[in-house]
């Protein structure tokens, strides 16, 4: 399916992409190489979010399925050694865009000449996954969409996982991430003399083991979540109760209703234990990613045009991830399936987001075979 001279031209865009990582929405070269890869391929597009680019084999009411790829860096100093380094002083392509962004054109250039699809496939190029909500903006956008879309799929590399090996699963795979910001106000004052005050601190110490407990007593067992707070500002001096004490963390759910319900519970809580000692508490949720959310019936699409893959294998039984990815915003919308392709061996054991990790290119072929089979059988099953 992916010819010598094509997999030869992916690995050289691969490694180009890598020696130019772009941040979160700078992504100007990068896309300036997918919409010139696109206009060799012969496929229409059209830029998106900024950086973002769309293009599609046709764009009618038949069935079609959007195909995605991320193309952003990260802000680290890349120390891999590989001749393919950044040139970028602290810049690095550390969890693999550059060769998602290589198999998605690898996809695009032989479902180009695919003239027998059973319908239109998408593919989607977006910027800002590394925290930027660079999906958000592509669905606010618009341009994603076309005449219609039915299924979206995406991989995203997993040194974990060994070579030959997917991870697919359905349900919640990647967490929400959302952010909490707590205030408790009490009344400062001398430390020597606590009862002439309301002691934001201890009231914080309790609402921090009530929370925990809460966590464990009125969530369901087998509801993943997870709770951290991970700042807490009081006084600056060791002798003075202070008036306000503002505590830092993460909420992690692994599902929709999970990442509804615990806020209102956490709520509770704290207002309730500042009720206890006259305190005053506020809790506001800064909302990050949602969960990815992978539909039963795409997903087992995913797997079947993985399985069809010579010399792979799917394990649908690995854990979800309490990571979180820009990908969700996508499986809000459409039935999706987002996938590990096993990436680790000898020499790439390195994860994602570690200054040595490199992207493993013996895995273009497998993802732009996947991609091809992926569209084949969802354009198969769409009424
Ligand atoms: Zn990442
Ligand atoms: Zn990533």
């Amino acid at each position: 399916m992916v010819d010598d001279p094509l997999l030869k031209r992916l690995v050289a865009v691969r490694r180009d992409l890598h020696q130019h990582p772009e941040l979160r929405f700078e992504e100007r070269r990068t896309s300036k190489i997918v919409r010139a890869f696109l206009d060799d391929v012969g496929l229409p597009y059209v830029e998106s979010a900024g950086t973002g680019v769309v293009a599609w084999t046709r764009d009618d009411d038949r069935p079609t399925v959007l195909l995605r790829a991320d193309l952003d860096a990260l802000p680290i100093k890349e120390i891999s050694g590989v001749p393919w380094s950044s040139t970028i002083d602290g810049k690095m392509h550390a969890c693999g865009h550059d060769g998602h962004t290589a198999i998605l054109l690898g996809a695009a250039a032989v479902l180009a000449r695919r003239k027998d699809l059973a319908g239109n496939v998408r593919f989607v190029f977006q910027p800002a996954e590394e925290g930027g909500h660079g999906a958000l903006r592509m669905i606010e956008d618009g341009a994603w969409r076309g005449t219609r879309v039915d299924r979206a799929f995406a991989l995203h590399n997993w040194p974990e996982i060994p070579f030959g090996t997917w991870g697919i699963r359905s349900g919640g795979v990647m967490a929400a991430n959302d952010v909490l910001h707590v205030t408790i106000e009490g009344r400062g004052g001398h430390a020597a003399d606590p009862h002439l005050t309301i002691d934001p601190v201890h009231v914080a110490a309790q609402f921090l083991v009530a929370v925990h407990g809460m966590k464990s007593r009125a969530i369901d067992a087998h509801e993943p979540v997870v709770i951290s707070f991970c700042t807490m500002k009081a006084a600056d001096a060791t002798n003075v109760i202070p008036d306000v004490v503002k505590l830092g963390g993460t909420l992690r759910t692994l599902s929709r209703a999970a990442r509804d319900d615990v806020p209102g519970r956490i709520r509770r809580v704290l207002d309730g234990i500042c009720a206890a000692y006259g305190a005053t508490g506020h809790l506001t949720v800064e909302r990050g990613y949602p969960v990815t959310v992978n539909d039963a019936e795409t997903a087992a699409i995913a797997a079947r045009a993985a399985i069809a893959l010579p010399g792979w294998t799917v394990d649908d039984t690995l854990t979800p991830s309490m990571g979180s990815e820009d990908f969700a915003y996508f499986t809000e919308q459409v039935p999706s399936a987002y996938v590990w392709m096993g990436t680790g061996d000898a020499d790439h054991p390195h994860v994602c987001h570690q200054a040595r990790y490199d992207f493993n290119d013996r895995a273009l072929g497998a993802g732009v075979s996947w991609f091809v089979n992926v569209a084949e059988q969802a354009l198969g099953t769409i009424a």
